[in-house]
């Protein structure tokens, strides 16, 4: 019999709550739905989750108060733990890294999306050389294994500073727009990760019916053409055909 992995989901709206909890459990998850901070952090400290979903606007805490606690309990700071927010400048700060956490998403999500990204997120640590976390049918069960750090991790070819909205590239500021930045910074903290357009459009113009894949083309070539004056020979930014872009993992230590 296999053990689900445990996902805790720390969310005031019923509503939602259901939702991922439906979509989880039918993914192989075993959802657990805690409405407040203070529930989440009894249910934490009983036992440790694969992984928890947190709600920013919670009533008695907000999400990053909730997630700092919950790092500071034993073996918290090994749970992969994925922001649900609901405005723009809560996202940029979960962007910029300032908190660490492992990813975020914008409400309103596609469910699917978002289980989507539970399960990138487990099996980046599976990748990294620990236990898979990820169900498939049969596994046995495995307890909450290291987290890869991810903060700063294409650093120092590239330096994030969120209060300020600003990008590093080899050291020089990059003048960025406010979409060119929520797109670079968003490829810079994962670098390697491949978006599509249509997650690009959700999680930077947070799925705004008025734009379009050009808007996210537009803006990547623009970015492009910024991180040209800086490195004229590198290709930071990848395309993959017919599907979206990623970080260029591969970039030197210092610009040709
Ligand atoms: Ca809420």
């Amino acid at each position: 019999m296999a053990n689900k992995p445990r996902i805790l989901i720390v969310e005031d709206e019923p509503g939602i709550a259901d939702t991922l909890q439906y979509v989880l459990a039918t993914d192989g998850f075993a959802p657990v739905w805690c409405s407040t901070a203070e529930e989440a952090l009894r249910q934490f400290a009983a036992e440790a989750p694969a992984l928890a979903v947190l709600d920013v606007g919670l009533p008695d805490m907000n999400g990053f108060e909730l997630f700092r606690r919950l790092q500071a309990l034993p073996g918290g700071s090994q749970v992969p733990m994925l922001f649900l927010t609901a405005r723009s400048d809560e996202i940029d700060r979960v962007v910029g890294l300032e908190l660490g956490a492992d990813d975020y998403i914008a409400k309103p999500f596609s469910p699917r999306e978002l289980v989507a990204r539970v399960r990138t997120i487990l099996r980046r640590s599976v990748r990294h050389g620990a236990e898979p976390r990820v169900p498939h049918g049969n596994s046995p069960a495995v307890p909450p294994t290291m987290a890869p750090p991810l903060l700063h991790a294409a650093a120092p070819v590239w330096q994030l500073d969120a209060e300020r909205h600003q990008i590093r590239f080899y050291g020089r500021a990059l003048e960025l727009s406010r979409y060119e930045y929520g797109v670079l910074s968003l490829l810079v903290r994962t670098p390697g990760r491949v978006y599509t357009r249509d997650a690009l459009l959700l999680q930077v113009w947070g799925g705004d019916n008025a734009s379009f894949d050009r808007t996210v083309d537009a803006h990547i070539k623009t970015l492009r053409a910024k991180l040209k004056t800086i490195a004229p020979t590198l290709e930071p930014i990848r395309t993959l055909r017919g599907t979206g872009y990623a970080l260029n993992e591969d970039l030197p230590g210092a610009p040709l």
